[in-house]
């Protein structure tokens, strides 16, 4: 087999996936955006993905994101950050075209994204990063201290809230993944009701490969997949959730 058509194969299996989900739950599948996760993936498999009509991708790290950015020019595509950003890096992803931010976590970083986007006269789309597991290995900002950090990145016109993102817990326990994403969209539901002006929060980034069902019955619109369409990572997840934490 091509790595063309295990790439196409892959990416078959996971629309079908989607839209079983969404015929499950009562949805309409044009209701959830597949974001490809492609951390570690070469510039070559990705552009595979983006010839099957893909659109969005989702990096971690801005040095993967300087790497692949020229070998990817020529298809296109919106590009999503979902990983720790460090401040001193926040150039790095205006200059390197990501359109959302879906990894704000804390309020140090609104700042200084907004410093940043004032000089330059920019705006950027962000999605708040929410801790939904209680694992302490993870980012994203505790649920009951989201409705603040909302509130206080809402008076920062550079930067548009669009919604939430989480990443749920790992366990082959489907109800208690599952409950991490009902979180999710029981907060969102506060947080509309708290009416913060000017802050949409239609966008629920959540499930991933394992869980992705689970997530859209929850009322995700965005899935970010990666492992299921590209293959197994060489590097363990916590290369890439856990640096600067410990
Ligand atoms: C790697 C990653 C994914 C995709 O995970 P898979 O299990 O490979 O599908 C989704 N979201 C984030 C934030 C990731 O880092």
């Amino acid at each position: 087999m091509t790595e063309e058509q295990y790439i196409s194969d892959r990416i078959g299996e996971i629309r079908r996936r989607i839209v079983a989900a969404c015929l499950a739950a009562g949805r309409h599948p044009d209701e959830v955006q597949l974001l490809l996760a492609t951390k570690t993936v070469p510039a070559a498999r990705i552009m595979l993905a983006l010839q099957q009509g893909l659109r969005l991708i989702g990096e971690n790290k801005v040095q993967e994101l300087k790497e692949k950015y020229e070998a990817l020019q020529s298809q296109p595509h919106e590009k999503h950050f979902i990983g720790h950003l460090q401040t001193n890096k926040i150039k790095d992803i205006l200059k390197y075209g990501v359109s959302c931010l879906q990894s704000l976590d804390r309020i140090e970083l609104a700042e200084k994204l907004h410093q940043r986007l004032q000089v330059s006269e920019r705006q950027l789309d962000v999605l708040i990063q929410v801790n939904t597991s209680a694992e302490d290995s993870k980012f994203g900002v505790p649920p009951e201290e989201a409705l603040s950090l909302v509130q206080r990145v809402a008076g920062m016109d550079t930067l548009r809230i669009k919604g939430l993102m989480t990443i749920g817990l790992f366990s082959a326990d489907k109800e208690k993944v599952r409950a991490c994403f009902d979180r999710l969209k029981a907060l969102q539901q506060e947080l509309i009701q708290a009416r913060v002006p000017g802050v949409e929060l239609r966008e629920l980034s959540m499930g991933m490969s394992g869980d992705l069902e689970e997530a859209i019955a929850a009322g995700a619109t965005i899935v970010r997949v990666g492992t299921a369409i590209f293959g197994q990572r060489i590097y363990p997840d916590s290369y890439y959730w856990n640096e600067h934490k410990a």
